[in-house]
């Protein structure tokens, strides 16, 4: 399994005013990021992003590419495996501002930590003038090692950066 980002939508898809709302959001970040110079191509790596009132789609060009960012699926569970590859920072960035929009209409997690997520941060500072807000937000005591820090939450099940424990609850 590669590096991969997760999401998934608390109260199943997001409605369409929503989903126009996070479209259109999403197509000034990802224009805005190759003004900032990432190469951004279609899903298989050529052509141009699609940047659509309902459906934003992109991946890294060329050799750079790895798997599609797709906003929406139709399933409430979605994930984008970049490999670390240049457009991460890209996929970073729509997270960042997708959460910004849907709240906690959206759970967002990930392989990389805090520090993983650097240049997707900084490219999120440059587009909104502010700081990123850690998307993963559930602060917590890992029942296992009692490090009180940022507790990985999706799908039912809870990860500690800490000491890598992967568990079943809140407590
Ligand atoms: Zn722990």
């Amino acid at each position: 399994m590669g590096y991969t980002h997760y999401w998934q939508f608390h109260n199943g898809t997001p409605i369409d005013e929503d989903t126009r709302r996070v479209c259109s959001k999403l197509k000034e970040a990802v224009e805005f990021a190759i003004k900032e110079g990432y190469d951004i191509a279609g899903y298989d790596g050529s052509g141009e992003p699609r940047l659509e009132e309902m459906k934003i789609g992109f991946n890294g060009r060329g050799d750079d590419h790895h798997e599609t960012f797709l906003f929406h699926d139709p399933d409430g569970f979605n994930f984008c495996k970049t490999a670390r590859k240049p457009y991460d920072a890209v996929v970073c960035l729509c997270l960042l501002v997708m959460k910004d929009s849907l709240g906690s209409g959206i759970r967002v997690s990930s392989d990389g930590d805090w520090d993983e997520w650097s240049e997707g941060r900084k490219l999120y500072k440059e587009f909104t003038g502010k700081d990123a807000p850690v998307p993963w937000v559930v602060q917590g005591q890992c029942p296992k090692c009692g490090s009180t820090s940022t507790i990985n939450e999706y799908d039912n099940a809870w990860f500690c950066y800490e000491c890598r424990n992967r568990f079943n609850g809140r407590e």
